[in-house]
């Protein structure tokens, strides 16, 4: 048996982060940047209006009050989008909107519920004029040129994993290119002659196939493009050529079942055939077995990722090998499961001295403490996976440790 940790190193080792490309910034979210943003100008580009109201030069106003109102001509309205035809002189306001460019001559917005105009319409059309019942400081109202971001300075970082808000901090500064890393095209394919997809007839000693589904989505949420290959029986020449079909148009491909030392394990015997195989008994419970090679394809290397069968162990191996690894590959600086400490609400029983690290499965709820509280579902069997669809964790308990009610656990969320 080898430690997860060193597991986890090889595993790594051979899927080196992919040449960064040139990504379109609003199809980036979950992708990572592989440079550092400089913005090119300011964002606001301009002083602008942060409210609806009068651009004023606060010297007019000096003790303007709600009984003693300050009176100026109105010289038009600006909307976001346009500009002050002429700047503001003594005496004078331009009525603006939210986003319009403050006029030059003014040093501040009196907010429009600060005022009255003559006209009842307020629209702020020249010959106008508007009462103003209160003075304003200079500056009130006006978002300043570059109070969001500075020309000239990184906006993201190098090493970012964007989201949604990045993506609009990308967009505000014009860079609708980024260099990062791509989404991978992972395929999928499962093993072994017992299994029917649903919707098809169960024969004798046949069970439907559960793993396609689950790996495909599980791909889809770590930020790859899922690409599934389908149901292959466990005739070794077959899967070759499967395989070898897949790495033609996949940039990693993740196989399910026949890595174990059973009699027809023909995920094992691909890779072992093409030499490329390096085969794991990993120190943890469940998905204790791991194949991993990298098999040349058409546009490079293409890691392919031996995934037990069980239905468990396949979505624990995915969660804390398969994952990391691709997230590594697409750039990804921290690629490992994000863990808290949790409380244990029940005590989490596993098996003694066999040298593994267990990762049981755990529901998890926030309690009145404000602390994550965790307790054992109730089928812990590498084949119960309805029973782990209920969790939203992996409790980490150490070979010979003993946790009990109340105790901390360590705990990584599951996607
Ligand atoms: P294997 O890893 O191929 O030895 O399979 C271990 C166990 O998992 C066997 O009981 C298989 O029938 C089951 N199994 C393997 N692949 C799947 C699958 N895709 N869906 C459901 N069960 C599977
Ligand atoms: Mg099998």
């Amino acid at each position: 048996m080898i430690d997860l940790a060193e597991a986890r190193r090889l595993l790594l080792a051979a899927c080196p982060p992919l040449a960064p490309v040139l990504l379109d910034s609003a199809d980036a979210d979950g992708c990572v940047l592989a440079a550092d943003v400089v913005a090119p100008a300011d964002v606001p580009p301009f002083d602008n209006s942060s409210v609806d109201g009068y651009a004023v030069r606060t010297a007019d106003l000096a003790g303007a009050s709600q009984t003693s109102p300050v009176t100026l001509d109105v010289l038009g309205s600006v909307l976001a989008g346009s500009v002050a035809a002429h700047p503001v002189g003594a005496g004078q306001a331009w009525k603006v909107m939210t986003g319009a460019p403050v006029p030059d001559g003014a040093d501040a917005v009196v907010l429009v519920e600060r005022t009255s105009a003559t006209r009842t319409a307020q629209l702020g059309t020249a010959g106008d004029r508007v009462a103003i019942f209160a003075e304003v400081a200079a500056g009130a109202g006006i978002r300043r040129a570059g109070s969001d971001v500075r020309a000239g300075e990184p906006v993201l970082a190098a090493g970012t994993v964007l989201r949604p808000a990045h993506l609009g901090v990308l967009a505000s500064v014009g860079a609708w290119q980024v260099s990062g890393y791509r989404r991978l095209r992972v395929g999928v394919l499962v093993t072994g002659d017992e299994l029917v997809p649903a919707g098809g007839t169960l024969g004798p000693g046949q069970i439907y196939e559960s793993n396609r589904a689950m790996l495909l989505a599980l791909l889809a949420r770590a930020n790859c493009r899922p690409v599934d290959l389908g149901v292959a029986g466990d005739d070794v020449a077959a899967l070759r050529e499967r395989l070898d079909a897949a790495l033609a148009g996949c940039d990693a491909v993740l196989t399910c079942g026949g890595v174990s030392m059973g009699d027809s394990d023909p995920v094992r015997a691909v890779l072992e055939a093409t030499g490329a195989l390096t085969w794991l008994q990993v120190a943890i419970r469940p998905a204790k077995p791991f194949a991993f090679g990298v098999l040349p394809g058409r546009a490079g290397p293409v890691p392919v990722l031996g995934l037990p069968g069980n239905p468990v162990s396949a979505l624990v191996s995915f969660e804390l090998l398969a994952r990391p690894a691709l997230r590594h590959r697409m750039g990804h600086p921290d690629p490992y499961p994000e863990q808290v400490l949790a409380v244990a609400d029940a005590p989490l029983a596993r098996p003694h001295g066999d040298g593994r690290i267990a990762f049981l499965r755990v529901g998890c709820r926030f309690g009145p403490d404000g602390r994550l509280h965790v307790r054992p579902v109730s089928g812990q069997d590498s084949h119960q996976l309805s029973a782990s669809a209920a969790a939203g964790g992996l409790a980490r308990v150490e070979d010979g440790l003993q946790v009990r009610a109340g105790d901390e656990v360590p705990v990584l969320l599951l996607s």
